[in-house]
């Protein structure tokens, strides 16, 4: 059914398909209404007793006969989505297995996209002054000359005046303030791609001419630096020549905490700011984006991954920084990746993709190799600033007291920085105090009621955490297990814990804690980020959150302060993500004009990984970890899908998965093998267990279609779910 014909028009009392939002499974038939339809329109249809939201898809499908179907009620007043975004919604449900309804919601998820463009209520300066000049409404007439005589809404007004609703409505009345209506959704304030950027270092001028070079055309380049080697210049270049060519152009962050620094940027260069898309932006705001991207009043929109789903009116280019992220993999409903998806949405319409990071996924470095990627090299960082020395400290031969995780060595190398005005950041990935909870009675460990995951306390936020379902409960004083009192013991360190010893072993030093839980909004993050930036701090701890693209000129020293961490559990990624994930810290160091250390604890300073990253040989890195892939036709050298049962009584989970592994022929006859079931290494999540299996095939079998066919074979009991994620990140 997904097949897309011509785009056609269906004049009034005409059959034609429509792919609703709701997940049934097929096209619905509709008669067209009066005036027609085309394809693509969006529209409300009935569907039972009530209205919904979709799209004429295509010709009806169906053989009833034309006055026995119900009328499309009635048309939005929208742009019609495009068959470049029909094509990529097909496509991208096909590739992922998700129904193409919900592809659809997400393109349309914008709130009042139903309501229509309504007007609303503005007020202008009028001719008549105030029949009495009070001083609210002489503050009220001056909002009108600092807005330079713009209309205003009556909230913008009273904001900005300082005064009550009823002193605009009397001005009103006296004709001192003229009534008007204006349209909801105004387009954005034009970028400037004329004006000229930074003066661009040799190394930069020829990787933004190069990308010049592909303008116009689909293609993929993989523009690979260290941090703070100018990338960003370089593909602000390509989004100025991309604006010239009068396209539209969309830069993905992986963290809503880096735009509103980009945003800055990009009003630096361009003169105003781009549109936003992301889950901090309010509702009216999305609803003026949609709108605006569909009619051409969005030039360049900076976003989150759902972004891609945006009714463009002419990509041109697509952006993916730090393109490595494993937070560009959406993890529950659709399950998709959007760089992948980047990709495929620029093959449709024509767009350019640059793939910006310090430390690609092997899937870029390896397309790059094989020549379906291009690729530029940055090589070294803008101006003097050089990158950090790095270096093991062996924990086997420090002296360690237990409850503490700074090492003498690396607290000595701290002291000397701090003593010379220059900041020090420990990165412990670990949010929270202490990640496990123990009772010194009787052993207990304090877990989640609903999963199969330990608590972790948070002492900012006095309460435990579970970091898979987001529970919460009071920290207990006696034992839940034994009833022990004043027994309870924090093993292990979090963020917090390690706030704690850096304060007692610098008690002079300020010290900053950067950690997504901590910080109401994201607004309240960016202000201390910007805080530590000008030297609010002289110490930072911090989670992953600080690897991620942020630039602390100040900062000379990063202490990791657990480098094990994340080099050992099943994950097929493991090395490849501690490797970028600490080369990204440690290109936190030496920025600006200072050079840079850091210093790594391990225990195993013998580890590839580790010798990887201390060598700096990223290549031979790469090269090693592709000949391991390739060796067992793994990703990207062969392809996986997980496939995820859950329910809430374990054995009906099991007992449909042993059948589904039993009855595998779909699978078999392309050469897959199926692992599995067995329990989830998260074998319990709210309530539902959870097992597992994994699908393996070679690069070039038909996967998606045979998965579909083995799953529908079998219906699912009765409060089983089933999730299939082709090519997973993760593994829990
Ligand atoms: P990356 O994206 O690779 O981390 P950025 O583009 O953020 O690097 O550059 C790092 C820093 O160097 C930024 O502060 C940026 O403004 C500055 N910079 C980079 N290139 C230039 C240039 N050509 N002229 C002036 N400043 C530059
Ligand atoms: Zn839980």
């Amino acid at each position: 059914m997904m097949d897309l014909p011509e785009p056609s028009f269906y004049p009034e009392a005409t059959p034609l398909g429509v792919l609703t939002t709701q997940p049934l499974g097929k096209l619905l038939d509709y008669r067209a209404p009066e005036g027609g339809a085309r394809t693509g329109d969006l529209v409300e249809v009935p569907l039972g007793p009530r209205r919904v939201l979709g799209a004429i898809w295509g010709d009806a499908a169906g053989d009833l006969p034309v006055h026995k179907l119900r009328s499309v009620a009635r048309v939005l007043d929208v742009p019609p989505l495009r068959d470049e975004l029909r094509a990529f919604l097909s496509r991208a449900a096909a590739y992922t297995l998700t129904p193409p309804e919900l592809m659809l919601y997400l393109a349309t998820r914008a709130p009042g996209l139903i309501a229509g463009q309504a007007m609303r209520r503005v007020y202008r300066a009028g001719p008549d002054l105030p029949v009495r000049m009070t001083e609210a409404r002489a503050r009220v007439l001056a909002v009108f000359s600092d807005f330079g005589g713009a209309a205003l809404t009556i909230g913008e007004i009273t904001r900005a005046a300082g005064v009550s609703n009823g002193v605009v409505h009397t001005m009103a009345a006296q004709g001192a303030l003229i009534e008007g209506a204006a349209p909801r959704d105004a387009p954005y304030p034009r970028l400037d791609p004329a004006r000229a950027g930074k003066a661009l270092s040799p190394d930069q001028a020829a990787a933004a001419a190069a990308l010049a070079k592909g303008g116009g055309d689909f293609g993929v380049t993989l523009l690979k630096g260290v941090t703070g080697s100018g990338k960003t210049e370089v593909y602000l270049e390509a989004v100025a020549r991309c604006l010239r060519a009068g396209r539209q152009a969309l830069v993905l962050l992986p963290e809503i905490a880096l735009t509103a620094g980009f945003i800055e940027r990009v009003e630096v260069r361009f003169g105003a700011r781009p549109a936003e898309w992301h889950s901090g932006v309010t509702q009216t705001e999305r609803r003026r984006l949609w709108r605006m991207v569909a009619e051409g009043g969005a030039q360049l929109v900076v976003g989150a991954r759902s972004a891609l789903f945006l009714p463009y009116r002419d990509l041109g280019l697509i952006v993916v920084d730090e393109e490595h992220d494993p937070s560009y993999k959406q993890e529950d409903g659709v399950l998709y990746n959007a760089r992948d998806m980047a990709v495929l949405r620029a093959s449709l319409c024509g767009a350019q993709v640059v793939l910006a990071s310090a430390t690609p996924s092997l899937e870029s470095w390896a397309n790059a190799e094989a020549g379906k990627y291009a690729r530029l090299d940055l090589p070294a960082r803008f101006g003097v600033a050089e990158l950090p020395d790095m270096q093991a400290i062996d924990m086997r031969s420090q002296d360690m007291r237990s409850g503490h995780w700074i090492s003498p060595a690396l607290q000595q190398a701290a002291t000397q920085r701090l003593a010379a005005g220059e900041q020090v950041l420990f990165f412990l990935n670990r949010r929270g105090y202490a990640p496990i909870t123990i009772c010194r009675a009787c052993g207990h460990q304090i877990e989640c009621h609903q999963c199969d995951a330990r608590m972790v306390e948070h002492r900012f936020l006095k309460r435990l955490m579970c970091h898979q379902c987001g529970a919460t409960a009071p920290v207990p004083q006696t034992c839940p297990s034994c009833g022990a009192e004043g027994k309870l013991h924090p093993v292990g360190p979090g963020v917090e814990r390690l706030e704690e010893e850096a304060r007692a072993l610098f008690p002079q030093a300020r010290v900053a804690v950067l950690s997504s839980d901590l910080f109401a909004s994201s607004r309240a993050l960016k202000e201390q980020i910007e805080g530590i930036a000008a030297g609010a701090a002289d110490i930072v701890i911090g989670t992953q959150l600080v690897a991620k693209g942020h630039n602390f000129p100040l900062l000379t020293l990063v202490g990791v302060v657990d480098a094990d961490l994340g080099l050992h559990g099943s994950d097929l990624r493991a090395g490849e993500r501690s490797f970028q994930l600490i080369r990204q810290v440690a290109g936190r160091a030496g920025r600006a004009e200072r050079p840079g250390r850091a210093l790594l604890q391990t225990h195993q300073p013998d580890h590839p990984v580790i010798r990887a990253i201390l060598s700096g040989d990223e290549e031979g890195f790469w090269r090693a970890e592709a000949a391991e892939r390739r060796a067992l036709a793994m990703p990207p050298y062969g392809r996986l899908a997980g496939i995820i049962l859950s329910g809430p009584e374990v054995q009906t989970v099991f007992d449909h998965a042993g059948v589904l592994a039993m009855r595998a022929e779909p699978l078999h006859r392309i050469g897959a093998q199926v692992f599995g079931p067995a329990p989830a290494p998260i074998a319990r999540v709210r309530g539902r267990h959870r097992v597992r299996m994994l699908v393996k095939a070679a690069k070039a079998a038909p996967l998606q279609t045979a998965l579909a066919e083995w799953v529908a074979a079998l219906p699912l009991p009765r409060n089983v779910r089933l999730a299939i994620d082709i090519d997973p990140q993760s593994f829990w």
